[in-house]
């Protein structure tokens, strides 16, 4: 079988700032957040490689975007920097078939919002405080192999209300260790493609050297492949029955109407 093509793409920005704070992430992730999930998610079933906003064509090229089954999205501080054509390129790659992991602070991604429809606007609060993970949809594949609840020692708190549309099916849902809850792990589909939001991963704690964070990505990514192109519809079928009321327009030719469609 031929391997899952995965490319994670990140906007590359912290782990390169300069001073206390880019040091610190650095220690976490030295050579960023793509390199450490392409290394920790390497298995024999994908093909793995990362592209990061600097590149050329912002890393994600016809070539690259064409052959890529599954786009893993990371941004935050330069989501305004994404071109609208790459958006939209993305966007027509998920509506025929490929899969959309967005991380933790791309829920505000221009990508995200475009293709959930709504501002994804959401609580949010920075003070290192514990999050408790819950895995609400049991034997979903997105879950295999993740213990019904686990801890993160600190996160950065994101709360409800979320503002993503309610087509989506929640997965995993967070606690706060100051109150809030979250819906922290929901699927969506969008013509063929699946697209899965996973919060916890924010840049100054090591959420992404936690084996069970690991493990939801690594179920993301080979969930997300999945789907097939669904079958073209016949876009002008013949009635099925035979119509006998009279077409009020029978007399107009009504064909140049439709002729986009
Ligand atoms: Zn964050």
């Amino acid at each position: 079988m031929n391997p899952i093509r995965v490319t994670i793409w990140n906007e590359f920005v912290h782990e390169r700032d300069v001073g206390a704070v880019g040091d610190f992430i650095r220690s976490i992730y030295p050579d960023g957040i793509h390199a450490h999930l392409a290394g920790r998610l390497d298995a024999p079933d994908l093909a793995i490689r990362t592209a990061t906003l600097d590149e050329p064509a912002n890393g994600l090229p016809e070539e690259v975007l064409n052959t890529t089954d599954v786009l893993l999205w990371w941004g935050h501080c330069a989501h305004d920097r994404v071109p609208d054509d790459l958006v939209t390129r993305i966007q027509a790659r998920v509506l025929s078939g490929m899969g959309l992991i967005v991380l933790h602070s791309g829920h505000f991604s221009k990508v995200f919002r475009r293709l959930l429809g709504t501002d994804c606007r959401l609580r949010w609060r920075e003070i290192g405080e514990k999050e408790r993970v819950w895995v609400v949809a049991p034997g979903h594949p997105l879950t295999a192999g993740v213990p019904e609840t686990f801890t993160l020692p600190h996160s950065e708190m994101y709360g409800e209300p979320f503002d993503i549309p309610d087509d989506g099916k929640v997965i995993f849902m967070s606690w706060f260790e100051g109150g809030n809850p979250f819906r922290s792990g929901v699927a969506f589909q969008r013509g063929a493609g699946r697209i899965f939001y996973f919060s916890p991963g924010h840049e100054t704690y090591p959420i992404y050297h936690d084996p069970n964070i690991l493990r939801v990505l690594a179920n993301a990514i080979r969930w997300s492949a999945g789907p097939t192109l669904p079958p073209r519809v016949t876009p002008q079928p013949e009635p099925l029955e035979k119509v006998s009321t009279p077409n009020p327009l029978a007399a107009i030719n009504t064909a140049e109407l439709h002729s986009t469609r």
